[in-house]
């Protein structure tokens, strides 16, 4: 097994960037963890470099894991297992088939992207665990998204970034959105923010597909295993905002607003924000900020990835 010389040490710190444009009467804030130097960026890279340490340290030979055609995950897995010179095998869900530049790019790296029914997917996950297992291999799953504790580790070192850059910068960001998925990010996110005993500042998970009630309680158990006995200690119900008003009914979905925001968000910052994960949060944001009549706070949004997604975009038709 290969080294990642990147992974070996802590992470390059993100840059925090002022942005320009008016979204609305507050100070906005973005932390470019798009910019992450590997595989193009994204949150995604954080995970990774928690679970490569975790498949250095064991006798893996094929990296397994899930994730959709649009998945910025499986992007990077795929790309850390052939750095790694290891197999890797991608099961996807057979819906929603259209190749993005993610998907080619999986397939570009020699990853076996095997796909099932959606309803399959923990079934054909065992089976093929089991037939490497039968001959004679050790798959390491990771699983979607990057679940998991090392997920949720890797943003517990985002918080300490951003409060190391507050004190360096002498600013206080009162509000910290970002898009929420799996809820790893926002774990990780909210982890931090218990163990460090901050109180006045909230955190904002905008659900870029999981309705309210899961969502929550998913990001919550992740706390819980991240913060093993300490949780009863120092777990908040108000440290945890997670809203699904900005879903649009599901994952992929989105209005003609998000994307004339995504436009000129490019435009002016020269940024580029997604439909599916970024740029669907950003709007949520902006339409929360509003809502509940917040103004004159530093806003942080956290800009998690999907560089590649942002590219499918551009090439659609009609777009002007
Ligand atoms: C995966 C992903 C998310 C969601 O992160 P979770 O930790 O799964 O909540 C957000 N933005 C982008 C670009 C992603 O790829």
């Amino acid at each position: 097994m290969k080294e990642i010389t990147l992974f070996e040490k802590p992470l390059p710190v993100t840059p925090v960037v002022p942005l320009s444009g008016d979204y609305g009467d507050n100070h906005f804030y973005i932390k470019r963890d798009d910019m992450l130097p590997f595989s193009f960026g994204g949150n995604k890279v954080r995970k990774a470099a928690e679970f490569y340490r975790e498949i250095k340290n064991s006798d893996t030979d094929v990296v397994m894991t899930y994730g959709s055609n649009s998945s910025n995950h499986c992007r990077i897995i795929a790309n850390m297992a052939a750095s790694m010179g290891l197999a890797c095998h991608v099961i996807s869900p057979e819906e929603n088939r259209e190749r993005l530049y993610n998907t080619a790019f999986v397939e570009q790296l020699g990853a076996v992207i095997e796909t099932c029914p959606v309803t399959k997917v923990a079934e054909t996950i065992e089976n093929r665990k089991a037939a490497y297992r039968r001959e004679g291999k050790h798959p390491y799953f990771i699983i979607g998204g990057g679940h998991g504790r090392p997920g949720t580790e890797s943003y517990v070192k985002a918080y300490r970034e951003i409060c190391a850059y507050e004190k360096e910068n002498g600013i206080y960001f009162d509000y910290i959105f970002h898009a929420s998925g799996t809820g790893a990010t926002q774990a990780g996110l909210v982890c931090g923010q218990l163990l460090n005993g901050d109180r006045d500042r909230q955190i904002v998970g905008i659900s870029i597909a999981r309705e309210q009630g899961r969502g929550r309680t998913v990001v919550k158990d992740s706390i819980r295993e991240y913060l093993g006995e300490r949780f009863a200690e120092l777990y908040r119900e108000d440290a945890l905002l997670f809203t699904d008003e900005y879903r649009f009914d599901g994952y992929g979905n989105y209005s003609g607003e998000v994307l004339s925001l995504i436009d000129r968000v490019m435009e002016r910052e020269g940024i580029p924000l997604d439909t599916t994960y970024v740029g669907k949060a950003f709007y949520g944001m902006c339409a929360f900020l509003k809502e509940h009549d917040i103004k004159d706070k530093n806003v942080l949004f956290i800009h998690t990835g999907g560089t590649p997604l942002y590219f499918d975009l551009l090439l659609k038709t009609g777009r002007r």
